[in-house]
């Protein structure tokens, strides 16, 4: 038997256990919500309403659902999250924390079952049973495991959503390991138009975000003796710069800013509202994240990972400068 992957199996036992037999479940997803806790949303929901089970399916606001995730099979389902009512069993999918839920986390909190589903390592377990392994590339694999378990058959919009979670979360497969190749590949056989999804998921913008990123862009500064040597690229998408587009589009700026080779680490702030921020972080392979995103009240993994922040922008870079 192996040890490593006891508690795994055990949790994954009791999840279905759960599932099997409640009559009616609500599964929630994280605010600003992406393809992963969009895609485990709707592919849980699915096979539970396969189960006979009633589900309700929402997600934490203020933000709205982007619009290339309100295309994924199963979305015109997704209700407004002041219209969730909340039953006895709550399914959270990729929130690495429980104020990721927003003014959701109230209905975690009075579930009689809270299953936490969930592949970030900062993740502490919120829920009473917590299905969490930092080893899944994505929150979808889990969801896949789960509807295995519970011996659904995974039918095309089940596998759409999970190729979904698994093609946005591995960076288009750039640093996937190899279960999410063997996951995809298993979608792609039930049907699931690759090349779709990933041009709907990952490959389209409007014509606006181009002026957005050459602003991002513009904004960029790289200090190379920063992580002791390993350097630092920071750039800003102020609120104005951001305005036209809604806010999922300003997500994939980190994407090409942590492309800098003078940089291990790459840091885009994002000005949402006025004066609010939210901070996406990555690193290429030898800082860990983890602890500055903590630190500032956030999460994620060793590799990505963000937080929330408030100010100018000359006071949210400066109060991260001087945290690392
Ligand atoms: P992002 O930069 O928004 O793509 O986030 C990178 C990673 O950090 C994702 O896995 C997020 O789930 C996680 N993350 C981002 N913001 C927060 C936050 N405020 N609290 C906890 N985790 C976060
Ligand atoms: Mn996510
Ligand atoms: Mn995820």
């Amino acid at each position: 038997m192996s040890s490593t992957k006891a508690p795994f199996d055990e949790a994954l036992r009791s999840v279905a256990e759960v599932l099997s037999v409640a009559p009616a479940v609500t599964v929630l997803c994280h605010t600003r919500p992406d393809a992963d806790t969009i895609g485990s949303g709707l592919a849980i929901a699915e096979a539970l309403r396969r189960l006979g089970t009633a589900v309700e399916l929402s997600f934490a606001g203020p933000t709205e659902l982007p619009t290339a995730l309100a295309q994924l099979p199963g979305a015109d389902l997704i209700l407004d999250s002041k219209d969730v009512v909340g039953h006895p069993v709550v399914v959270a999918v990729d929130c690495a924390s429980i104020y990721r839920l927003e003014a959701l986390s109230a209905l975690v909190e009075s579930a009689t079952h809270s299953i936490v589903i969930d592949h970030h390592i900062s993740n502490e377990g919120f829920g009473t049973i917590n299905y969490v392994d930092p080893q899944a590339d994505c929150t979808a694999e889990l969801v896949l495991s789960i509807i295995d378990e519970l011996g659904v058959t995974v039918d095309l919009d089940m596998a759409t959503c999970i190729y979904a979670g698994v093609v946005t979360d591995t960076g288009s497969f750039k640093w996937g390991r190899p279960k999410s190749h063997l996951i995809a590949a298993r979608m792609l056989d039930v049907g699931v138009d690759g090349r779709r999804w990933t041009r709907t998921l990952l490959d389209t913008h409007r014509f606006a975000w181009l002026a957005m990123v050459s602003a991002a862009l513009d904004s960029a500064v790289l200090i190379e003796s920063a992580f002791d040597g390993r350097g630092l690229v920071y750039a800003i998408v102020d609120h104005d710069s951001a305005a036209a587009l809604s806010w999922e589009e300003s997500e994939s700026v980190v994407d090409i800013v942590r492309t800098t080779a003078e940089a291990e680490v790459a840091v885009v702030f994002k000005e949402g509202s006025p004066g609010q921020w939210t901070v996406s972080m990555r690193a290429k392979s030898e800082v860990d994240l983890v602890p500055i995103a903590v630190a500032h009240g956030g999460g994620g993994h060793q590799l990505a990972a963000g937080f929330g922040a408030s100010g100018t922008a000359a006071e949210v870079v400066r109060h991260f400068l001087a945290s690392v």
